[in-house]
């Protein structure tokens, strides 16, 4: 049988087209969705995408096309100019086409674009005189030099808008649009001259020759180093390269009734449910997002054509019900009729995200377990995003200095700086900075991720600035025009102040408002409401939030605990809803106050009398601590961890706190010394800490173990419910947990005899020694849980030190050339290796006993990939920070409906 010639081109025109939205792996999300819409009956300018598969082959064979690939586009630009009656090019009846990038995630502003390709001298005059608009045909003409000279051959984008300025200078204009045809014909010559110096070539006057250049151009940005770092910080990964979109141009800048905008089906940063968008008219492709003209509002466009505007409202509920979602689309106006040019999901703040998912279930547009499968489980942290204090503001009657659009939500306050570099260098210095910019381009995303906030002077919503800020949850703040910033001087003036590199400013990203001065930030809504510092009526924020965990709660199965030591963390912990306390590290009880005093002490103490003296002392603290934790739970489980880490950490460094020691225990300073050096370890992570500190001096177990038994039972004699689980840590031999069982047993028993009454307990330990995973068959005969300490697991395991491995990690991980983690594997779970471990333990551990609980509580529990993992491997549980329980929530009612998905 012949082999089935491969497919790399998929035209659309017509209402028909090859591809369907379902085929984004190889179409792209742009080229996905163009099909579709022409499919959907969307007036869309025709055209064909060549397939992400050409890509990757140009990518992987030295920049070659795959065989066939050149013919397919050729016999698709016939198909193309004979639907369209014109000819790329021609000298006659030119067609002109757009060249876009688009992989299957969208990567805004990562990859580059070439408009009106197909213009040459010749083609320009029919242009002219087809158009009857020698200005727009020049224009026309002059950007696509610029643009094909510095996408497709590199040329300094700034040469050119030199150029650009000095015309513009001589002839005394200050826009772009008040340039005339011959003013542009000057221009031109400057840009061909331009080109001609920087490529050593003239500028191409083949219009076959243009688009295989820009197809080159287009496929060779897919490894260009802002789209690497893109992928990389957004955890784009697996996708074969970008597809090549090149389609029929239409115009936005044939005059006044022409335009190019793009919208939003609803706010995408509140949620709301309104139309929302930006537009300018005579203006071309990148005009509105690139922030050179500030755009007008949507609405506006009744007035202008309210033809087009209602057409533009049909086609905001066709795309939503169509797609089920809040859809972000470009569109254009040529001489009054409506193009649209793109659709895709519309990126969106988390508040936007919560309000649009809550409204579409109740609008009966979605279900709850779509709603759970795509707000993003990374973003969710940001709702517990700070903002500026509002009492402070008021307080001190402090005045903003100007005000511009609330681009993307959150307080921020900190050093303002004028350069992405310097913004680096001085946030790595641990400042807090403020990033300042007339307007901000992909070269500035380095210094963006490391900055409190964005301020820009020029550009709208969709701007670069406000749409990369909204996707890192960076608060910022666009288009403050009343901003004059000298970016050389390092100066910015605003309404009489100046404000110099370095100086405090603050900025609001909810309502646009900016300050010139410091201003103290504080936390979120619903952080607040949580609090009880706001009321819940008060805010929409937290009744969104209140029904999508509901959702979430109804579909999760895998339970999730917090690691907390404090009642404080504890309130926090339930209120965010955790569903008991899977780590209490006991020793952060013991910093502050006396207690630091009691367990050194404890450590000094030459024998047991003196070590018990000294126990004694913490008893009571400790029982109290337990107190008020196990009430803060009202009967859930609250897993605690005995003594783990070695005792040296507890010891004065210090002269002053050595000598304050020694007085207290009326000892001399150099026996204090003395017995810090003996206790000195040269690699304290594997030496004498967790259960071997309680097997070496049981009574530390007995106080533990005592504290929280006797705290269990005064807590249950309020009448509250009570189930502590006792867990010993970094056992590797199942006789150190059977030891330590035995002690506390003992410890257990007495109590209740003394005190005559009991109380639930567990008895269990933490896995986190490789040799406890490898023998969990043997532990679990004697352990009533198992929690899986994976920091401590990862650092054996990989032979990695916790404190010292960021030195080599980072190139581990981000390095091109290496890779040999797909991440850090002290933030998300090394699956092949501690995660085979964990599941092998897990195995093990039920197969001699079958109600094992299971959980985990290394910082792995609060990471979404992580979690998807526990939940695959059957975990009961997994434990983390308290603002991590939320994200763990989602992330697990995500991964149960993946697994429900796979089962099907
Ligand atoms: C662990 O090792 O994963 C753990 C939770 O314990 P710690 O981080 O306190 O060592
Ligand atoms: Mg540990």
């Amino acid at each position: 049988m012949a082999k089935k010639k491969p497919k790399y081109v998929y035209f659309f025109g017509s209402g028909e087209a090859d591809g369907t939205s379902q085929m984004k792996d190889i179409l792209g999300g742009k080229g996905a969705n163009l099909a579709e819409m022409t499919s959907i009956g969307l007036p869309v300018p025709p055209g064909f995408t060549i397939s992400t598969e050409a890509c990757a082959y140009y990518s992987a064979n030295k920049e070659t096309y795959p065989e066939g690939m050149r013919e397919e586009v050729l016999e698709n630009l016939a198909k193309l100019e004979r639907l369209m009656g014109a000819k790329l090019g021609d000298s006659e009846n030119p067609l002109l086409v757009s060249v876009r990038s688009g992989a299957a995630s969208s990567m805004p502003g990562m990859m580059d674009t070439i408009l009106n390709l197909g213009l040459t001298p010749t083609s320009v005059q029919a242009l002219i005189a087809k158009t009857n608009n020698a200005r727009f045909a020049w224009d026309s003409y002059r950007r696509f030099i610029q643009m094909f000279g510095d996408v497709v051959m590199g040329v300094p984008h700034h040469e050119f808008e030199r150029a650009l300025q000095d015309v513009k200078d001589s002839v005394g204009k200050s826009l772009d649009t008040d340039l005339s045809s011959e003013n542009l014909q000057e221009v031109i010559v400057r840009y061909e001259r331009i080109y001609k110096r920087f490529t050593g070539e003239s500028f191409p006057t083949d219009p076959i020759d243009q688009l295989f250049k820009a197809t080159n151009a287009v496929f060779h940005s897919w490894n260009n180093e802002r789209a690497k770092k893109y992928r990389q910080m957004n955890d784009i990964r697996g996708l074969l390269g970008t597809a090549v979109n090149i389609q029929s141009m239409v115009y936005g800048n044939m005059g006044d009734t022409s335009g190019t905008g793009v919208a939003f089906t609803r706010d995408p940063s509140t949620g709301e449910n309104k139309f929302y968008g930006e537009y300018l008219m005579n203006a071309q492709g990148e005009d509105v997002v690139a922030g050179i003209r500030t755009p007008k509002t949507i609405e506006t466009l009744r007035d202008v054509n309210p033809e087009v505007y209602q057409q533009l409202v049909d086609i905001r509920s066709i795309l939503e019900n169509h797609y089920h979602d809040m859809q972000d689309v470009e569109f254009t106006i040529q001489e009054g009729k409506l193009y649209m040019l793109q659709t895709r999901n519309g990126k969106r703040t988390i508040f936007s995200w919560l309000k649009t998912q809550v409204d579409m279930v109740n609008e009966g547009l979605i279900t709850k377990e779509i709603a759970v499968s795509r707000v993003p489980s990374g973003e969710f942290g940001k709702l517990f995003a700070p903002v500026l204090d509002t009492k402070s503001i008021r307080d001190q009657g402090l005045e903003e200095v100007t005000r511009g659009l609330n681009a993307s939500p959150g307080g921020a306050s900190g050093q303002i700086y004028f350069t992405a570099a310097k913004a680096e260098e001085m946030a790595a210095e641990g400042k807090d900075v403020i990033l300042v910019r007339s307007e901000t381009s992909p070269e500035d995303i380095g210094g963006m991720a490391v900055a409190k906030g964005v301020v820009t002077s020029r550009g709208g919503m969709t701007s670069h600035a406000a749409v990369v800020a909204r996707g890192m949850g960076c608060p910022c703040v666009s288009g403050a025009g009343e901003l004059h910033i000298n970016e050389t001087k390092k100066t910015l003036e605003v309404n009489g102040h100046r404000l110099s590199e370095g100086d405090y400013m603050s900025i609001d990203g909810f309502t646009g408002a900016i300050y010139a001065t410091k201003i103290p930030v504080r936390s979120s809504e619903i952080v607040q409401v949580l609090n009880g510092n706001m009321k819940e009526s008060e805010s929409s924020i937290f009744q969104n939030y209140k029904i999508f965990m509901g959702y979430v709660n109804e579909l999760k199965t895998l339970g999730v605990y917090a690691n907390a030591d404090s009642p404080n963390d504890t309130k926090m912990a339930v209120a965010l809803g955790a569903e008991g306390i899977g780590l209490c590290r006991t020793e952060h009880m013991f910093f502050g106050g006396n207690r630091i005093m009691s367990i050194r002490k404890m450590i000094l103490a030459n024998n047991v009398v003196e070590r018990e003296k000294a126990l004694a002392e913490l008893l009571p603290m400790q029982r109290g601590d337990f107190e008020a934790i196990f009430i803060e739970l009202h009967g859930r489980p609250a897993t605690v961890r005995l003594l783990d880490p070695p005792l040296h950490e507890f010891l004065p460094n210090d002269h002053t706190s050595r000598h304050e020691l020694a007085l207290q225990m009326g000892i001399t300073v150099e026996e204090v010394a003395q017995k810090s050096s003996s206790l000195h370890e040269f690699n304290p992570m594997l030496g004498f800490r967790g259960c071997r500190l309680a097997i070496i001096y049981p009574e530390i177990l007995r106080m533990q173990v005592r504290a929280i038994i006797e705290a269990a039972i005064n807590v249950k004699r309020k009448g509250i419910l009570v189930h502590p689980e006792i867990m010993i840590p970094l056992v590797g031999n199942y006789k150190e947990f059977v030891f330590c069982k035995k002690v506390a047993l003992e410890v257990i028993e007495k109590i209740f005899e003394e005190q005559g009454m009991h109380v639930e307990y567990k008895i269990g330990t933490m896995i986190e020694v490789p040799r406890a995973a490898i023998t969990a068959d043997e532990i679990a005969k004697e352990a009533e849980f198992f929690s899986f300490g994976t920091n401590d697991l990862t650092q054996m395991a990989c032979g990695f030190s916790r404190d010292d491995a960021a030195s080599f990690l980072g190139p581990y991980v981000n390095d091109i050339d290496k890779q040999f983690y797909d991440y850090d594997p002290f933030a998300t779970i090394d699956i092949d290796g501690v995660g085979k471990l964990v599941d092998m333990a897990s195995k093990l551990g039920r197969s001699t006993n079958p109600n094992i609980k299971l959980g985990i509580c290394g910082e792995h529990g609060g990471d979404p990939k992580s979690i998807a993992f526990f939940n695959q491997v059957g975990l009961n549980y997994v434990s983390c920070s308290p603002f991590r329980v939320p994200i763990a929530r989602l992330a697990a009612a995500q991964a149960a409906l993946i697994a429900k998905d796979s089962k099907k």
